[in-house]
Formats: structure tokens, sequence, C-alpha cells
């Protein structure tokens, strides 16, 4: 695990904030709300573990593994936002095939180790994108998918720079940006899978909304005054404000809160009450 670029993953990782950074962490850390976690928080078994697309059990990071047509037509079009973080690199098109032939030999486990050339590589550049596919083989393409990615990738892109004072912030930058791709890339996928299960127009019972509106009051009344600056936007508005808002926003505001909530053991009790309540409402797609 040594050779994954760290750097720039956790540079990444600093700079993002607010929501974005709940589903990133849940993405990484393996938290996703899948059918296989919704189904094990709750009370009664409504909701099935399996995929909706295959005879798959649907746990962390299933979807983008998921062989079914649904899901290959979400990988498809996620990828065309991966491409959109990157096309400011121009003229790396070969960079980009590989590392899209790569996500598809991992998904089909297939084991081919034989990689296209474009026009726009020379010997040299060739042979640091063979050795960065190999090495993201070795590391496993399912942690390109969460950012961490090969530090080959940004070698073979050094040797494309001329010389200049600046090489070393530009590959940085690459870096970065390769870790911002992969992610709107995943995310976007879980997008199409929470579509999915969830469809686009959820509706809410009267008794989970104001359950919700019940943790956020308990949560303003206890915790308010004790979270750490880094938190306290979450608290700028009144609760009873916060209570009047739609509501993805009440179940957005409350994801947030958890985070900061874990560390405290008295609030475990509105932390377990709280996830509980969003599991039933297996509300997850306004987080993509
Ligand atoms: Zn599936």
């Amino acid at each position: 695990m040594k050779d994954i670029d760290w750097d720039s993953h956790e540079s990444e990782l600093k700079k993002i904030k607010g929501l974005y950074k709940i589903s990133i962490h849940k993405l990484i850390h393996k938290w996703q709300p899948t059918n296989k976690m919704v189904q094990r928080n709750e009370k009664r078994a409504i909701h099935t573990a399996n995929c909706t697309e295959c005879e798959e059990v649907d746990d962390q990071l299933h979807y983008i593994k998921c062989n079914s047509e649904y899901f290959e037509d979400a990988r498809k079009y996620a990828w065309k936002k991966f491409r959109n973080v990157m096309k400011k690199y121009k003229r790396n098109e070969t960079m980009i095939r590989i590392m899209w032939i790569g996500i598809k030999r991992w998904v089909y486990d297939e084991l081919e180790e034989d990689i296209p050339r474009g026009d726009e590589v020379n010997d040299e550049q060739f042979k640091a994108l063979k050795l960065a596919y190999q090495h993201q083989g070795d590391i496993g393409w399912s942690n390109f998918i969460v950012g961490r990615f090969s530090k080959h990738w940004s070698k073979y892109y050094e040797l494309r720079l001329k010389e200049d004072e600046e090489k070393n912030g530009k590959v940085m930058a690459f870096a970065r940006d390769l870790v911002r791709a992969t992610w709107k890339f995943t995310l976007s996928v879980w997008g199409s899978h929470n579509e999915k299960v969830h469809g686009k127009n959820n509706k809410y019972s009267s008794r989970n909304v104001q359950g919700i509106q019940q943790c956020i009051r308990e949560i303003y009344d206890n915790f308010k005054h004790r979270v750490s600056t880094e938190y306290e936007w979450l608290f700028r508005e009144e609760a009873r404000i916060r209570c009047d808002q739609s509501v993805p926003q009440m179940i957005g505001w409350l994801e947030s809160v958890l985070i900061c909530l874990v560390d405290m053991q008295d609030a475990i009790e509105v932390v377990t009450k709280s996830q509980r309540l969003l599991c039933r409402m297996s509300i997850t797609s306004i987080f993509e």
C-alpha cells in the first residue's frame, strides 16, 4: 500500500467540505447505505439485501462491479464525468483509455495484460504507462475507484511535462484532479444505484418526518454548545427554522451532524435513533 499516492488523496480529502465530504467519507470507509446495510439496520425486514439488477447481494461497492446492463450504462455515463475533470490535461487520451480498460477488466474479471498505445506517447512514456497500469493492478482497481491510485500515473504525467520550475506543482495538481475525478466517477454510479432503489420521488410518512424533527430538536438542545468549532456552522440556523425545511434538507443536516456526534458518549442514543430513522426512510439519493 506504500505505493499508493496518499499525498494527493489526503490533501484532496482536506479540501472538500460539507455534504460532499460526508459522501466521500462514506465511500472510502465503506459506510454507504447499500441494500445490505439498510436491511441489517431495519427492524422489520421490508428491504431486500439484494441488488435491484442482479441476483447478488448489494454490499459495499457491488454497484461498481455489477455486471447488469443498468450498471454498465451507469458506469459509461459516470466515466464521462471522470473525463470532464481530466479534459484540461490535453492529449492524454491514451492514459484515460488505459484507466477505463483497467476498470472494465477488473469489473469483468478479465486477466489480459496488453494495453493499447496511442499516437501521443513516445516509447519512454508508454513504458511508464504500462508500469502504472500493472502497478494499479497490484494495488487493486478497487482502490483506484476510491481515489487511491498508483504513484506511477503521476510519474507518467511528469514525463509529459517540459522541464520548468513549476513542474512539481503541476504534477501535484494533476494527481489531485485524478483523485477528484475518480470520486466523481464512483459517486455518479452510486447516484444511479440510489435512483434505482428509491426512485426520484420519495414520499415520506408524517411519522418519519416527525421523528426527524424530534431528533433535530434533541441534538440542538443537548449538543449545540458542545460541538467543536469545525462543526459550528451546522447550528447557524435556529432549530425551529431547521425543522421547517424540506425533508431532504433536514435529512442532509442530520446526516452531517451525526459525524460530529459519534465521539460523544452521551450522544449514542440520539445517533442510533437517527441512523435507524434514516435507514428506514432509505434516503440516500440526495447525497450524490
Ligand atoms: Zn448487481
